[in-house]
């Protein structure tokens, strides 16, 4: 091997690996192992059994996979398995794995759901060494024998927290059934809720435990914002911050799998390019929304948490929550999808005034920095489009047709109303619309905050004379959020309704 080649991976060198699993790091470009690397995979190679607490985009899938393709024995049996909740999560740890081990003959298989059985078992033929699979179809298998001297040396579990979200724990409890005990499991987890400690007392032992503190909290590439607005304006808010800040790649994450579909139904009818991605669309469709989304055929990616969890996609510029996540490991997660490998990346939140309790305890508790904006008015839309418009112009290529099409008009049209010309076709298609003014202004949330405080202090007040213990007073806490909660919901009906009037008068 080359002097050269081997100083390019020099800090992997320390592991051990063959020459052949440093090629594979080598071509993929990692030049460095991430924090969970250098944690995990001395460990691994030790024959320990892991627990790793790490997001997607720590390089967890390397953490795990090289190692696994160092020890190799490629004695014709399958050597390792690994259990992912999604079949797009199946696919990608498949795809990096594949290409990790380029030069270590790796041969990987999915077991995955929606496809045909017959193919995916007629490929154990090809004597894989690594079993890439999702519960349910792999649970199938156990159960009806498909599998003959299953007993894979070495089990990774990864998103474990997210197999327990799906209601996959009791499966991946039948599967350890199944299997020999005397393998090494190691356990991912973007977070550690209680069930996954019970399942990790049961089938891990004696694990070095490994916790990757995110680092997307503050990550400074992240210019994080949020937006006050009433309900009913999320999705012309969506549609103003998008025409203003003219992502090149967003994703936009919405509570539930109707309300991704609904908002991208509605802004391709506005003429965006956008596709939905969430756990009830066919496989089929998911697969589509994730091509076109990668190869940028659509820049804009509207996903509920679960779809969009564990997908590495690259370039993506803006993050939007149409609505505040339900906790702040969700938050940290969604928005670890932009601001990656040193590019920068904006955030953006929308809550209404009730909402923003909630935003106020992410903050607290990711300690971010998440800034109050507003959104802005036509006028100022329209201006900060025509800088953007101007730079993009003046970087745009030029195309042999685009020279073909200027020789054939240059000597029969005026250059200064064809230029104007071609502008105005330009600009049709993007004009902005909506109300002029969306959400509120920084002074009406002050008036608010304010507000908040004074009804916070007069609460504790009435508290006070009784010296309540603590839990006292977080249980009026609860209470209040409650009666905010059912407030938010009449906040949301009377404005759908005023919506529905609205529209009728339209
Ligand atoms: P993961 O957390 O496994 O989803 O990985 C996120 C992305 O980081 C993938 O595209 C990996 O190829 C990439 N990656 C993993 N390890 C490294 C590394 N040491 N240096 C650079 N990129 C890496």
């Amino acid at each position: 091997m080359a002097k050269d080649f081997v100083d390019e991976v020099s800090d992997f060198l320390n592991f051990g690996f063959k020459k052949s699993v440093l090629r594979g790091i080598k071509e993929l470009g990692f030049i460095q192992p991430s924090p969970i690397q250098k944690e995990a995979i001395p460990a691994i190679l030790d024959g320990l059994d892991v627990i790793a607490q790490a997001q997607t985009g720590t390089g967890k899938t390397a953490a795990f996979g090289l190692p696994l393709i160092n020890s190799l024995k490629h004695n014709g049996s399958i050597e390792a398995l690994i259990i992912t909740p999604t079949r797009e999560l199946a696919m990608q740890v498949s795809d990096e794995i594949f290409q990790l081990g380029k030069y270590n003959k790796v041969r990987t298989v999915c077991f995955v759901g929606g496809q045909s059985v017959f193919k995916q078992l007629e490929l154990l033929d090809k004597k894989p060494q690594i079993v890439i699979a999702t519960p349910g179809r792999l649970l199938d298998y156990l159960r009806n024998h498909k599998l003959k001297s299953f007993s894979p040396r070495v089990v990774v579990l990864d998103e474990s927290d997210e197999m327990l979200d799906m209601g996959f724990l009791d499966d991946i409890e039948e599967i350890f059934q199944y299997l020999y005990k005397d393998h090494q499991t190691l356990l991912f987890s973007a977070t550690m809720p209680i069930p996954i400690k019970h399942l990790a007392q049961k089938i891990l032992n004696n694990p070095k435990f490994i916790k990757i503190t995110p680092e997307n909290t503050t990550n400074e590439d992240i210019s994080q914002r949020y937006y006050i607005i009433n309900d009913a304006e999320r999705e012309e808010a969506i549609v103003r911050l998008i025409d203003s800040e003219m992502p090149s790649k967003a994703i936009i994450f919405t509570r539930m799998k109707k309300e991704a579909d609904i908002l991208a139904k509605r802004l391709i009818e506005r003429g965006y390019k956008a596709c939905a991605m969430h756990g009830d669309m066919e496989q089929r469709e998911r697969h589509r929304s994730i091509k076109a989304f990668k190869d940028s055929k659509s820049n804009i990616l509207v996903a509920t948490d679960i779809a969009a969890r564990g997908l590495d996609i690259s370039g993506v510029s803006h993050v939007f929550n149409f609505h505040i996540p339900l906790n702040p490991e969700s938050y940290v997660h969604r928005i670890g999808r932009t601001g990656r490998a040193g590019k920068k990346g904006v955030a953006i939140t929308l809550a209404t005034p009730l909402e923003f309790k909630e935003l106020r305890r992410i903050k607290e508790n990711t300690k971010a920095t998440i800034e109050l904006y507003e959104i802005p008015n036509i006028q100022d839309t329209i201006s900060k489009k025509d800088t953007q418009w101007i730079e993009k112009i003046l970087k745009y290529p030029i195309s042999d047709e685009a020279l073909r099409l200027y020789e054939q008009v240059r000597s029969s049209a005026d250059m200064t109303q064809l230029v104007c010309k071609l502008l105005s076709m330009l600009l049709e298609e993007v004009k902005v619309l909506g109300p002029n003014k969306i959400g509120l202004r920084k002074k009406d949330l002050q008036k608010f905050q304010r507000e908040l405080r004074q009804e916070e202090k007069a609460t504790y007040k009435k508290q006070k004379p009784d010296h309540p213990k603590k839990n006292d007073y977080s249980k009026k806490q609860n209470q209040k959020e409650r009666k905010v909660g059912q407030a938010k919901k009449t906040h949301k009906v009377s404005n759908s309704t005023k919506t529905k009037r609205n529209s009728k008068r339209k």
